[in-house]
């Protein structure tokens, strides 16, 4: 047996990579973390993201513990509500028409809370999310949508405080480092064969954890699998993500698993790069739709904007805008709810028209048929019930009437000026299909039975999430996995959490 570098190597850096470490260290184990991106350009997706995690709480002393430095004024102006183990649970069976693994879900759903907690006895903390989870109504900040917590610093603090935590530890991560292949000898996985400065190296360890990303960035498997036009998707995040973890294990007899079809994709600014842009952020997505409407190359409306909150609609209108003529839409707005825009609308890269007029207007949008577009105008503004009041705050029913696309909540007729349009397309976030793992983030091999010494976590791994996807779900998967990953790691042999 050739020398070990390390107990447990760890492919790639984001937040179920550093969660696997830091899991696996704790539990004993000498730890490598292998990293293809450059140190400037690591983290993967994690480091592109809000850092807002989904997590289950009972109310603000739960809120308290994550968040200790809480004020008494914050908690005077706030109504922080719950979000019980049974939202969380029921939200995950309602997006994924009830696809999701219960037994995922379960350890997703139950681990939430109490891994935020030790993430944050690693070194990383958290903040209340109140510009864009909660609107402030009578001087009080009310939360919606079971999103209420994010890192301090968003993607890039998260990214930070882990890698802190990690260095503390003494976990090294080795970036530039692309791994290619596992070590595998038909019983158990060795290690991997790695590309690293143009030179390929095999590298021994006693278990290997998987925590590369999904398939997002690879134009070419994206078609494959998501279907055509795909290609033409912008990827919001990392051009690291290409699909490497999963094909690694395949190869070894891995299972895949879950909407191999199926991927949370937005509504993101429409000349925004091909891939993510760290100095933008997640700022390219335009996520005030709920209170406007959105128009495509006909000048018709296609989707109900209100049919929910924007944290249970946000991660699949993305598909829906790919699949309009030219893969474009307008999101249209005028002045009653621009102060509802999140602070996104407000940044450099923009693609915006404004006008006074609404015939002047729809001449500015570009690409729209200007006729068809004043026309779903007028029976717009005729079908909004005005009778009802207007609540962003709550599913307030305000609704539309006698549509061919109805909008159920959050209408508002578009009368006052100036009206405001900004141009998306389609940006894919992360890729559902993955692979199969166990309760102890072993993966499965297509007789469902573990392959020794390989472990999974993060958006590689299949069957949690179906066509849809409950907003600050991923980070919070990748923690709960990757702890449990690293730890099944660090113990391989007794594969006993
Ligand atoms: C713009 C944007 C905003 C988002 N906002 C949120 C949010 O607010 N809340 C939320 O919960 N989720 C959000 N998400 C989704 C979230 O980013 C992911 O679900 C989560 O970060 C995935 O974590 P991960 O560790 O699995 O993958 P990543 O963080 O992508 O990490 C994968 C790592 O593997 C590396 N890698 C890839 N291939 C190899 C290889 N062959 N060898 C070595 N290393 C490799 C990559 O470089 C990277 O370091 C957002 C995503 C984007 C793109």
């Amino acid at each position: 047996m050739p020398d070990q570098v390390a107990d447990v190597i760890v492919v790639g850096a984001g937040n179920a990579a550093f969660c696997a470490a830091l899991a696996a260290q704790e539990a004993g184990a000498k730890v490598l973390m292998l990293e293809a991106a450059p140190e400037e350009e690591s983290g993967g997706n994690s480091r592109f993201t809000a850092g807002s995690i989904r997590v289950v709480y009972n109310g603000v002393a739960d809120i308290k513990t994550l968040v200790p430095d809480l004020t008494p004024a914050e908690i005077e102006n706030t109504d922080f509500g719950t979000y019980t183990v049974g939202q969380f649970f029921d939200d995950m069976a309602r997006v994924t028409r009830h696809r999701a693994d219960p037994d995922l879900v379960e350890l997703l759903v139950t681990q939430s809370f109490a891994t935020l907690n030790w993430m944050r006895e690693k070194g990383v903390r958290f903040i209340p999310i109140c510009g864009r989870q909660a609107f402030r109504i009578d001087g009080k900040f009310k939360f919606w949508g079971g999103l209420t917590v994010e890192t301090v610093g968003g993607g890039p603090g998260l990214v930070a405080m882990l890698t802190a935590a990690a260095h503390k530890r003494g976990i090294e991560i080795r970036y530039r480092t692309r791994a290619l292949d596992l070590l595998y000898d038909g019983s158990r996985v060795e290690g991997v064969r790695v590309r690293r400065n143009g030179t390929m190296q095999e590298l021994h360890a006693k278990s290997v954890v998987l925590a590369c990303g999904g398939f997002e960035a690879n134009a070419e498997w994206r078609t494959r699998y998501l279907g055509p036009g795909w290609d033409l998707a912008k990827v919001r995040g990392s051009r690291y993500n290409t699909g490497d973890g999963i094909r690694m294990a395949l190869a070894i007899g891995g299972s895949p698993r879950g909407n191999w079809s199926g991927c949370h994709a937005v509504q993101w600014e429409m000349n925004a790069p091909e891939f993510g842009d760290l100095a933008v952020g997640d700022q390219f997505q335009k996520h005030s739709y709920p209170f406007g409407i959105l128009i495509n190359a006909s000048g018709k409306r296609f989707v109900d904007e209100g049919a929910d909150f924007r944290n249970y609609t946000y991660a699949k209108y993305g598909r829906v805008v790919l699949e309009q003529p030219g893969q474009f839409a307008w999101q249209i707005f005028d002045q009653k709810v621009k102060h509802l825009l999140r602070d996104e609308y407000k940044i450099r890269q923009i693609t915006k028209v404004a006008a006074d007029t609404i015939e002047e207007f729809a001449q500015k949008l570009e690409g729209v048929n200007a006729t068809e577009f004043l026309k779903t105008i007028e029976e717009w503004n005729a079908a909004v019930r005005t009778d009802v009041p207007f609540n962003p705050n709550v599913k307030d029913g305000r609704r539309t009437r006698g549509l061919a696309v109805d909008k159920s909540n959050w209408a508002n007729t578009i009368d006052t000026p100036p009206f405001e349009g900004y141009a998306v397309t389609c940006g894919v976030t992360f890729t559902f299909g993955g692979l199969r793992i166990n309760t102890d983030a072993e993966v499965l091999n297509t007789d469902y039975q573990p392959i020794r010494g390989l472990y999974a976590a993060g958006e590689l791994i299949g069957g949690l999430f179906y066509f849809n996807y409950p907003g600050g779900t991923g980070l919070m998967s990748g923690a709960v996995f990757g702890r449990i990953a690293g730890k099944s790691a660090a113990n391989t042999g007794t594969n006993r959490r």
